[in-house]
C-alpha cells in the first residue's frame, strides 16, 4: 500500500517522498481516510506507531483545500506534556513544508509572551498542554470559535495527570460542531468514560492489540538490588557499547544522582525532568539526539513525547508506579516498526509491579540475574522474615536454588 491510495493530495505525498516515507503505518492506512472524510475517530494507537502523521496529513490537507486563506484556529491539538506538546508542533511543520500552514505550540513554563507574538503572526494549528491554553482562552487572547477539528493526543496521559477539569473547562470553550479526534496508547474505564462525552459517533481503530507492547521491542528483566543498579546500567552501557540509552527513573532524585553515577563511571549523561527549566530540559535532549552524550536520564513526564529516531535501548532503572507507563516508556525504543530492546530493573520490592505489566500486558515474564549483579538474598529474607529469623542453613539452600527458586545455582534465567 502506498500513500496515495489514500486519497491524499499531490503537494503531501511530494512532502512525504522528500521525507523518506513509503508506506502508510497501520495507523495511518486506517485513521487517514476517516480523518479526511470528516469523522470522529477514537484511535488505541501508542507512541511510535505514526500516529502524528495519521491525524496531521489529512488534517494539513483540509487546510491546502480550504477556499479562504485567512488565519484562524481550525486544529487545536491537547497534548498531556510540553515536550509532546514541541514534538507535535514540530511534526506539522515538518509535514506542512512549503505548503502556507502555520502550526504554533503553548505550554506551561515558558514565557507566555513569545508565544501570543506567534500566535498573532497567524495560526492554523494549535497545539497546547491543557494549562496554558485556559490561560490563553480566558485572558482572551485567543479565539476558539473556529476550531474545526479538535485533536486529544495521549488522552490517558492526560487523565493521568489530572487534566480533566482542564479539559472540561476547553471544551465549554469550543463550538459544538467539530471534529475530534481521541488518541490513547491505553485504555481505562476513565478514558471511555471521557470519550463517551465528547466523541459523537466515532470510527474505531485498534491497530495493534489494547494496551500490548509494541511487537518487535524485546524485554529482559533483571532482579537486582537497589543498590547495585546504577552499577548494573553503567555495566550494561559499557560492555555492551550502547551508545544511545535511554534511561527511566520513578523520581526527580533518581535522575540527578543517576546520572551522576554514570558521569563517574565515565558514561556522559543528560538529565530531564520537571524541575529544570524548560532551556536546560531542550539542551539534555539535543544534546542526546545528536550523540554528544550517551544516556538520557528522565522521569515519566519528561520523557514523554520524546521522538529520537533509532532508538534501541531503553532502560527502566525503576519499574513505574503506573503500569500503563510501563507500555509508554518501552515504546520510546522500537519506532516506526525498527527492532529496540528494554530492560528493566526489578528489586525484591518492585516484583509486584512486574505483576502489575504482566497483568496489563497479558505478558509472562522471566526474571533473569545478571553474573556479578546477583541480588543478596539473605538480606531479602532478613527484610521479608520480621518475625522469625531463619537458620543459616535454609538460606543457604535457598540461595542454592534448592528451596524451589530454580537456576539460582548457575546465576542463569530462573522463572517467576
Ligand atoms: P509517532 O508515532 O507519530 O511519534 O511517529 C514515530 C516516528 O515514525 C516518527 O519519527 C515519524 O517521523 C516516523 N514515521 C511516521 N510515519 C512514518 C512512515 N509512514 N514511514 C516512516 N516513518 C514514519
Amino acid at each position: 500500500m502506498s500513500f496515495s491510495t489514500l486519497g491524499l493530495h499531490t503537494d503531501l505525498l511530494a512532502v512525504l517522498d522528500t521525507l523518506g516515507y513509503q508506506t502508510p503505518t497501520p495507523i495511518q492506512q486506517a485513521a487517514i481516510p476517516e480523518v479526511l472524510a470528516g469523522h470522529d475517530v477514537m484511535a488505541g494507537a501508542q507512541t511510535g506507531t505514526g500516529k502524528t502523521a495519521a491525524f496531521a496529513l489529512p488534517l494539513i490537507q483540509r487546510h491546502l483545500v480550504r477556499e479562504t486563506s485567512e488565519k484562524a484556529i481550525r486544529v487545536l491539538v491537547l497534548t498531556p506534556t510540553r515536550e509532546l506538546a514541541q514534538q507535535v508542533h514540530q511534526s506539522f511543520v515538518k509535514y506542512s513544508q512549503g505548503l502556507g500552514l502555520n502550526s504554533v505550540v503553548a505550554y506551561g513554563g515558558a514565557s507566555i509572551n513569545p508565544q501570543i507574538d506567534a500566535l498573532n503572526e497567524g495560526c492554523d494549528v494549535l497545539v497546547a498542554t491543557p494549562g496554558r491554553l485556559l490561560e490563553l482562552a480566558i485572558k482572551g487572547l485567543i479565539d476558539l470559535s473556529t476550531v474545526e477539528t479538535l485533536v486529544l493526543d495521549e488522552a490517558d496521559r492526560m487523565l493521568d495527570m489530572g487534566f480533566i477539569v482542564d479539559i472540561e473547562r476547553i471544551l465549554k470553550r469550543l463550538p459544538e460542531t467539530r471534529q475530534t479526534l481521541f488518541f490513547s496508547a491505553t485504555f481505562n474505564d476513565d478514558v471511555f468514560a471521557l470519550s463517551k462525552t465528547i466523541l459523537k459517533q466515532p470510527k474505531l481503530i485498534e491497530v495493534a492489540e489494547r494496551n500490548a507492547t509494541a511487537a518487535k521491542i524485546e524485554q529482559r528483566f533483571y532482579e537486582v538490588d537497589n543498590k547495585r543498579k546504577a552499577g548494573l546500567v553503567a555495566y550494561l552501557i559499557g560492555s555492551k557499547n550502547w551508545q544511545q540509552v535511554l534511561i527511566f527513573t520513578r523520581t526527580k532524585q533518581a535522575v540527578d544522582e543517576l546520572a551522576n553515577e554514570l558521569e563517574k563511571d565515565g558514561i556522559s549523561a543528560a538529565a530531564v525532568h520537571g524541575d529544570k527549566s524548560q532551556g536546560a530540559r531542550d539542551r539534555g535532549l539535543e544534546e542526546f539526539k545528536t550523540g554528544q552524550v550517551r544516556a538520557l536520564v528522565a522521569t515519566d513526564v519528561a520523557a514523554r513525547g520524546l521522538d529520537i529516531a533509532q532508538l534501541q535501548y531503553v532502560i527502566n532503572y525503576e519499574l513505574p508506579y503506573n503500569a500503563e507507563d510501563y507500555i509508554h516508556r518501552i515504546g520510546r525504543t522500537g519506532r516506526a516498526g525498527q527492532a529496540g530492546l528494554a530492560v528493566s530493573l526489578v528489586s525484591n520490592k518492585e516484583k509486584y509491579l512486574l505483576g502489575d505489566v504482566e497483568k496489563l500486558t497479558g505478558e509472562h515474564f522471566i526474571l533473569h540475574w545478571m553474573e556479578g549483579f546477583e541480588p543478596d538474598l539473605m538480606a531479602q529474607e532478613e527484610a521479608n522474615n520480621t518475625k522469625r529469623k531463619p537458620s543459616k542453613k535454609n538460606l543457604r539452600a535457598k540461595a542454592l536454588g534448592q528451596s524451589g527458586s530454580n537456576k539460582a545455582k548457575t546465576g542463569k534465567p530462573r522463572s517467576r
